[in-house]
């Protein structure tokens, strides 16, 4: 089980109508958010990964612990949400470096996974592994192998694999049919699908390929409340507050459908 842990006004399809700068003046609801979840994963014997922000850490400190004593793993989210696409070797450096910095001074454990924004890795950007390898990290959850205007590269590696600059790669879950893959890990299809269709395409995942499954969301998701954000696309609104009012129902299933535990416990273990 994954949390990319984050707010609202920081994720990619709202980066044109929300500036960095303007960020400490919205209301902060990931705090919040993430503590609804702690206590889900404690009602359902949960263990989860939580791919954390080092710009919402810096904020919420006693929210790192939380996730911390509780048992979760802390991994990191980069600290200011940029794609890695969008930044060079060194901006990319300097920002997992500091997120990762932020999350162990305040957590003091030693944080080993990263996950990119919005999957943003594909064949211009390769460089990222390297950089994760000399900053100390052991694996990465930076990919989904699928055709998305946004993310994916469809040519790569489906499963946890070892990347040539030693570290683990391990993409979102895609089921594939002629050819082609779909994601079936998380993300706006979830709330779209009815509970029973993403039910069965994980059934049917777990069956057929005999690998761990994993999941991805978001502390927004369950947050019908959140401000609406004006002058974004129809696209991006659509995608971001379908469904959100039944998103906790969701997740409360799938808590109670499979057994979960942390990145670290399921695959590098
Ligand atoms: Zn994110």
């Amino acid at each position: 089980m994954t949390v990319d842990v984050e707010d609202y006004f920081h994720v990619a399809a709202f980066e044109k109508n929300i500036a960095k700068s303007d960020w400490d003046g919205l209301s902060l609801r990931v705090e919040k958010n993430t503590y609804r979840l702690l206590e889900l994963f404690a009602q359902h014997q949960v263990k989860s990964t939580f791919f954390t922000l080092g710009w919402v850490a810096e904020r919420c400190p006693n929210l790192i612990k939380a996730i911390v004593e509780q048992g979760h793993e802390l991994a990191s989210h980069g600290y200011s949400h940029q794609k890695a696409t969008g930044m060079s070797v060194e901006e990319f450096r300097e920002d997992v470096r500091k997120s990762k910095q932020i999350l162990e001074d305040i957590s003091g454990v030693q944080i080993k996974g990263y996950r990119a924004p919005s999957f943003s890795v594909n064949d211009s950007n390769t460089w990222i592994y390297q950089v994760l390898v000399d900053l100390g990290f052991e694996y990465s959850s930076s990919t989904y192998p699928i055709e998305h205007d946004l993310y994916g590269v469809p040519s790569w590696p489906r499963f946890k694999y070892q990347r040539p600059e030693g570290i683990i790669e391990i993409p979102v879950p895609t089921v594939r049919k002629n050819g082609v893959n779909t994601g079936i890990g998380g993300g706006g299809y979830f709330r779209l699908y009815p509970y029973w269709l993403s039910k069965n395409r994980i059934d049917n995942y777990l069956k057929s390929e005999q690998q761990p499954y994993s999941f991805y969301f978001h502390p927004w998701e369950i947050d019908p409340q959140q401000p609406k954000v004006a002058g974004a696309s129809f696209k991006s609104k659509l995608r971001h507050y379908l469904n959100l009012s039944r998103m906790e129902g969701k997740v409360v299933r799938l808590l109670n459908d499979y057994q979960w535990d942390t990145m670290e416990n399921v695959y590098l273990k």
